[in-house]
């Protein structure tokens, strides 16, 4: 029977081998932890030992999260795919039919035929992306447009490289990055606020501020999540 060490929202699994010292280890892919700890050693030691050393367990978890986000995608089963902040695994189904996408609880399915690229893979899974996300903005400027007296021309959804949204006050349109729609939802609300408060305000300065945070109090709370999440090397202000 394994025991298990529960420090905050980490469980350590443990397990009691002939060795001689506690070993804590990390595991790719997704963080988790186990203890090796000699078969004399109580529960209540090898608990205290892991939390002397819980900044580190949560540096290497940081790390690998990093690491396999940012690693390119191979479009392959059992790859992780984030959609609206939550990590799905991809399962390739190869069928004859239209190639096509279905999500379920835990994993998205990608019906395609058999020996297809990685690029076609790709496409089937960005277009899939852009549509759930268009549908998302598109409810979320509805709510929004009456509530801050706005009212756009066009939303564009876009790969960019820099920045989360822009708006062009002039043309009333707004642009946002693809990646949002592996954010958390809250937050791609928030971008989608910022970007139409720019039609009252073009700049980032005291009124722009003041709107926002009329508007959206926890903005400040928003925006460091965006940046500072594993996922977020696109730096936006
Ligand atoms: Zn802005």
């Amino acid at each position: 029977m394994k025991d298990f060490i529960q420090l905050g929202n980490i469980a350590i699994e443990v397990t009691r081998k002939a060795v001689k010292n506690i070993h804590l280890s990390v595991h790719p892919p997704d963080g988790r932890v186990s203890l090796v700890a000699p078969t004399h050693v109580r529960l209540e030691v090898a608990r205290a030992y892991a939390i002397s050393k819980l900044s580190w367990i949560q540096q290497q978890q940081e790390k690998l999260i990093n690491q396999e986000r940012e690693t390119p995608r191979e479009y392959v089963t059992r790859e992780s795919h984030y959609l609206w902040g939550r990590r799905y695994l991809l399962n390739v189904i190869n069928s004859n039919e239209a190639a096509h996408i279905e999500l379920g609880h835990q994993d998205i399915n990608l019906y395609i035929k058999a020996n297809s690229t990685k690029e076609k893979k790709a496409a089937v899974l960005y277009e899939w992306q852009k549509n759930l996300l268009r549908a998302f903005i598109k409810k979320i400027v509805a709510k929004w447009e009456p509530i801050l007296g706005v009212k756009i021309n066009a939303f564009f959804v876009q790969k960019m490289k820099t920045r989360w949204g822009s708006c062009n006050y002039q043309a009333k349109n707004i642009r946002l990055n693809t990646e949002l729609v592996k954010k958390p939802k809250d937050l791609v609300e928030y971008v989608i606020v910022h970007e139409l408060l720019h039609l009252i305000e073009p700049t980032h300065n005291d009124r722009f501020v003041a709107l926002m945070s009329k508007f959206y109090p926890t903005w400040r709370e928003a925006r460091a999540e965006l940046n500072e999440l594993p996922l977020g090397y696109v730096e936006w202000s």
